[in-house]
């Protein structure tokens, strides 16, 4: 499904999306419903935005047509809709820079490659997210300090520490402590940021639960063996093979700053096509303001489908803005 950064080099398509959130995963379904070839780039390394990064495993309510469901059901109901447009995911690559022509835009990305295109989306959400770093975690990335927790099975029978104190360091506890072979929640203070029914359930488990805490160093050889966290005046050493450092987010608009967009406060202006100030590029999702902006999922499914509607006669001229019912091919 992802993309190689040798086909990164010469990769060109109708459609350059930047982001892989739920508004990005929409657009290129909708690309493909308009028989237009698409290209979706990320910075993560996983498909689905803010939705997998920050809150997979908590219910939505307010998706039309799904009276609850779970933030990593949406996305892969998403990414299933989206595999009809056999999408050209580029994943765990910044998009840089951008070149925006009348004949055409070419997106450079940070490992130096770049991607053509007959217009651009930008579906960029709240910008690029760099995990917050746990200090003492320096060189344990990938052996056994991880950011995210996309899926449960590696941690079974693992000893598991989740450091932070918010509604993601609650709930990924909260969900490792059946599978775990124990899960203790590290928080340098003795208030929570997470919903306080989350506090309760994760109190009502096994888990262990060290406030006012800190990790102080990791250890082991090639994998994680153990850690040591400093609290009520000394140092404990845990036994952990995995470390989850649940530490928040820094959401950053970043490159697309100098791309010479028009930007109110942050966001990226756009016109009712959802037509940003450049030529063949257009913006939709969390990333855009317009009066009566409101930032939902909903929301963002709606501005996808009328900027891909509206870009779609921007690359075949004469085509109709309004594409048709989907339900007419069924
Ligand atoms: C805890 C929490 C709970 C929420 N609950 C709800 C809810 O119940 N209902 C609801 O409707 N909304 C909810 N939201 C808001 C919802 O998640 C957002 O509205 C939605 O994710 C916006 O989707 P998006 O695709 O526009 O942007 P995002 O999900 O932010 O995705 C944007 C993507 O663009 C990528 N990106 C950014 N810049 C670049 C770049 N330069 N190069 C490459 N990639 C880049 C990012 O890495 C990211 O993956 C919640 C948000 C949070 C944080």
């Amino acid at each position: 499904m992802v993309s190689t950064s040798e086909q990164a080099g010469r990769a060109a398509s109708d459609v350059v999306v930047v982001g892989a959130g739920p508004t990005g995963l929409f657009a290129a379904y909708y690309a493909g419903f308009r028989g237009l070839s698409v290209t979706v780039v990320d910075s993560l390394p996983e498909l689905g935005g803010q939705v997998t990064a920050m809150y997979p495993e908590k219910q939505i309510l307010d998706v039309a047509g799904f009276p609850s469901i779970k933030g990593r059901d949406l996305v892969s109901g998403l990414v299933e809709q989206a595999a009809t447009a056999k999408p050209n995911y580029l994943l765990g690559r910044t998009a840089t820079t951008l070149a925006a022509e009348e004949s055409g835009i070419t997106l450079g990305l940070e490992d130096g490659s770049s991607v053509r295109g007959s217009a651009l989306l930008i579906t960029a959400g709240i910008g690029t997210f760099t995990p917050r770093h746990l200090p003492a975690g320096e060189g344990w990335v990938g052996r056994g300090l991880d950011f995210f927790v996309p899926s449960f099975a590696p941690y079974a029978d693992k000893d598991v520490v989740v450091v932070g104190g918010g509604d993601s360091a609650l709930d990924w506890a909260i969900h490792l402590e059946p599978l775990a072979r124990s899960v203790t929640l590290v928080h340098r203070r003795a208030q929570f940021r997470a919903h306080q029914h989350s506090v309760d359930r994760l109190r009502a488990t096994s888990a262990r639960i060290i406030t006012d805490a800190e990790v102080t160093e990791l250890r082991g050889d090639r994998w994680l063996v153990e850690v040591d966290v400093a609290h009520d005046g000394v140092t404990e050493t845990l036994p952990a093979q995995q470390v989850v450092a649940a530490l928040g987010f820094i959401a950053d608009l970043g490159p697309i700053q100098h791309w010479g967009l028009v930007t109110e406060k942050r966001h990226l202006v756009v016109d009712e096509r959802m037509a940003t100030n450049l030529p063949r590029v257009f913006a939709a999702g969390d990333v855009t303001d317009h009066p009566g902006k409101v930032k939902l999922i909903a929301v963002g499914f709606g501005e996808a489908a009328t900027a891909v509607n509206n870009l779609a006669p921007v690359i075949h001229p004469g085509a109709h803005v309004f594409p048709g019912h989907s339900s007419e091919g069924s």
